[in-house]
């Protein structure tokens, strides 16, 4: 595990051993699968939407402790937000994830910042993020 050595290891690994918002949300207004070959995470992400609002969201699937641990602090910054508030903060996380600027707004998703130095792992981190953009981009 030496490459969270660097990470905020343990609210990581605690999100991946207790995933929040783990499970099938139906009936859901969207759904959609993602998976990252290069690692072997795969997920799907539940949306339910109301007018312009995230008014719930889960993912279900299997991963590595950092794909699992960021599709769970995923949902809970994203649930009851407004659409475009999420699609500021998915820019800002994937910008994180590329080593730049660290966002307030990011807050708890700020324990994954370390990924950026990990190339091998920034697919895992925004495996979620990029899934959820393609959900969304359904409506
Ligand atoms: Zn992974």
């Amino acid at each position: 595990m030496s490459f969270l050595d660097n990470l905020y290891k343990e609210i990581i690994l605690e999100h991946y051993k207790k995933p929040r918002n783990y499970g099938i949300l139906s009936p859901a207004t969207l759904s959609r699968e993602g998976l990252n070959p290069s690692c072997g995470d795969e997920l799907e992400i539940f949306l339910n939407i109301e007018e312009d609002r995230i008014t719930d969201v889960s993912f279900k699937g299997e991963g590595c402790a950092i794909s699992k641990a960021s599709s769970s602090l995923m949902t809970v910054a994203i649930k009851g937000k407004k659409i475009d508030e999420t699609l500021k903060l998915t820019e800002q996380f994937k910008e994180m994830i590329r080593g730049n600027e660290v966002a307030e707004e990011l807050g708890d998703l700020s324990v994954l910042q370390g990924v950026a130095k990990l190339p091998a792992r920034v697919k895992c981190a925004t495996l979620s993020w990029i899934t959820l953009e393609q959900a969304l981009a359904e409506l």
